[in-house]
């Protein structure tokens, strides 16, 4: 069945709880591979370059923008994000299943470029729940969780224009339905034609009175 990996696009509210859930298929699965994005946003506390991102200047980022290398990119909340594009086909080429955390207009170009990537927006049971998450991560200035759900509220209106909806309530129910997702696009028959083909051609034999 089909070897190349599937590219999937994974969104949802800052807050919401994705990267843990990403976080847990990398553990959990061989499957996956992560692209690691690049930004022009500050390190968070404990975040290393190379890790959660690619810490990059502006200049840097708009020298790679020049020079073709990014899959998408987009500005969120006054920075920068792009997914460099050499490791993704590296990985989808490796056979991996390559997730890709961005948010929503990126999502948009990818579903452009790549119309059979499945795309998920992982949503809270509530939007009390997701404000508590955000509040309780405390990484983030008061200004920047207001700007943040204020984004929420614009994102909200996106969330139709995804393929799946996945709540994180509880996370090993999240990780495990993100994971069938992907499961099942493998056995998509316009994933495997050329398996379907072969399996055709040879049954030709049984007309010849093969057994
Ligand atoms: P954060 O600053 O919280 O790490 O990320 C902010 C938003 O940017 C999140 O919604 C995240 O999914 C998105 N993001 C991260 N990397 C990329 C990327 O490469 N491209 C796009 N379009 N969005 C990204």
């Amino acid at each position: 069945m089909s070897e190349r990996g599937i590219l999937t696009v994974i969104s949802g509210f800052s807050g919401v709880g994705k990267g843990t859930v990403i976080k847990r298929m990398l553990r959990d699965y061989q499957a996956y591979a992560l692209s690691i994005s690049a930004t022009t946003r500050a390190p968070r506390v404990g975040e290393q370059d190379g890790r959660e991102y690619f810490f990059k200047t502006r200049e840097e980022f708009e020298a790679m923008i020049a020079a073709d290398e990014f899959v998408e990119y987009a500005q969120f909340v006054e920075n920068y994000y792009g997914t460099p594009k050499a490791y993704v086909e590296q990985m989808l080429s490796e056979g991996k299943d390559v997730i890709l955390e961005i948010e929503v207009q990126g999502a948009m170009k990818i579903k452009e470029k790549f119309p059979d990537a499945p795309t998920i927006f992982i949503v809270p049971p509530t939007p009390d729940a997701l404000r508590e998450r955000l509040v309780g991560r405390g990484t983030e200035s008061q200004e920047v969780i207001e700007s943040r759900l204020r984004r929420a509220v614009e994102e909200a209106d996106s969330m139709d224009q995804y393929e799946y909806l996945v709540i994180n309530d509880d996370l090993d129910t999240c990780v495990r339905q993100v994971h069938a997702i992907i499961q099942s696009e493998h056995l998509k028959g316009s994933r495997n034609i050329e398996f379907r083909t072969n399996l055709a051609q040879g049954m030709n034999k049984f007309l010849k009175g093969d057994r």
